[in-house]
């Protein structure tokens, strides 16, 4: 293997949530996608493609999408960045503002991502345990030229209040990501800081909140003079002529999305309840997905397995803070009732 850099020999790389066959018929609450089809608005978009304009370069700005994007937040475009999905965002952050062998900080548990950048791109990771509450995390380290923040954070859905985050981004001198992947499930968000700090960019996708995983859409706002030298590091053409195209499609139907979030927030809700009542441990999440814990200690494992025999897929993290429970993204209301229906009974199995 020497022609392998070291560090990447060494790594363990990202590994994504399984993606069955979609003619198995799991109920599929681990990768925290939407249930619910996109936009009808969509279908319309795709059906009036242009085939021939297919052999041409989509327009490398993303320029009539990021106009969008900036109208939607109130922001100009050249505060808006796309990238193919936000996964290529931050990769784009972390190339743009850390130099190898510079401080590339984040709490733990998180996005497991953050990590993986650091390490291909050189960066020395600062992880900072946090425990359960979460809400007094540590200072982030002042020497961090990146320090990611998801949140809502993943995979508990733990939500850092907006005043917390204001005084933990002033802590550093480097970047302050606010990574909102699932913001939109959430009642408050960080667009107010990049207003008002010079050193903070938000995050954003389309992945969860408009039902589009499938078709790769993140964006990033922040200080134009932030944004403008990220151009330079991104892949020329990241963005390609379909999805620019949905996602404006997308974007106009303000109406269907807010519904949509609207189900799954209501969904969620009743199902912490209803969890609990069972006698499951649910911290409050304002994401589109709970972590549930069984009753018994240390039978997060032992859950997952018997989720997924019964055709549920959820993902467990063996990890220290995680190993009681599992990540369950909120599906529809029928798919919720059914997986409290077989936690009723793997309740009773553990015991
Ligand atoms: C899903 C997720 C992303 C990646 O989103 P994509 O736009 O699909 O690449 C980034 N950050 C967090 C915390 C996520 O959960």
């Amino acid at each position: 293997m020497d022609y392998v850099r070291p560090s990447i020999a060494s790594m363990r790389g990202y590994v994504p949530g399984i993606q069955p066959d979609p003619s198995q018929k799991y109920i599929k609450l681990n990768s925290n996608e939407n249930p619910y089809p996109p936009s009808p608005r969509v279908r319309e978009v795709l059906q009036r493609v242009n085939f021939e304009d297919l052999r041409i370069y989509p327009d490398p700005m993303s320029l009539e999408l990021r106009e969008k994007l900036g109208r939607l937040h109130g922001f100009s475009a050249g505060e808006v960045i796309c990238g193919n999905g936000s996964d290529d965002i931050l990769n784009m952050v972390v190339r743009t503002f850390a130099q190898p062998g510079e401080g590339i900080g984040f709490y733990e548990p998180t996005f497991p991502l953050y990590r993986v950048l650091g390490v291909i791109q050189g960066g020395r990771n600062l992880a900072l345990p946090v425990a359960e509450p979460y809400d007094r995390p540590p200072d982030p380290p002042s020497e961090a030229r990146v320090f990611f923040l998801a949140n809502p954070n993943s995979p508990v859905g733990f939500l850092y209040p907006l005043s917390l985050v204001q005084d933990l981004a002033r802590k550093i001198r480097g970047i302050f990501v606010v990574d909102e992947a699932y913001v939109e499930f959430a009642p408050e968000n960080a667009l107010s800081l990049v207003r008002q700090m010079e050193n903070v960019i938000v995050t954003r996708t389309v992945s969860k909140s408009y039902s589009l995983a499938g078709v790769r859409l993140g964006y990033a706002i922040g200080r134009e003079s932030l944004i403008r030298e990220m151009f330079k590091v991104k892949d020329p053409f990241n963005v390609n002529r379909l999805t620019q195209a949905v996602v404006s499609a997308a974007l106009e139907d303000q109406d269907y999305f807010r519904k949509n979030i609207s189900r799954i927030v209501e969904t969620r809700d009743w199902f912490t309840r209803e969890a609990r009542a069972l006698g499951y441990r649910i911290i409050p999440s304002q994401g589109n997905f709970v972590f549930p814990q069984p009753p018994q200690k240390g039978r997060g494992g032992q859950f997952f397995r018997a989720l997924f025999d019964r055709k549920i897929l959820t993902r467990h993290y063996d990890e220290e803070g995680l190993r009681d429970g599992v990540r369950m993204t909120i599906g529809t209301r029928e798919e919720m009732e059914i997986t409290l229906q077989v936690m009723g009974e793997i309740r009773k199995i553990l015991e």
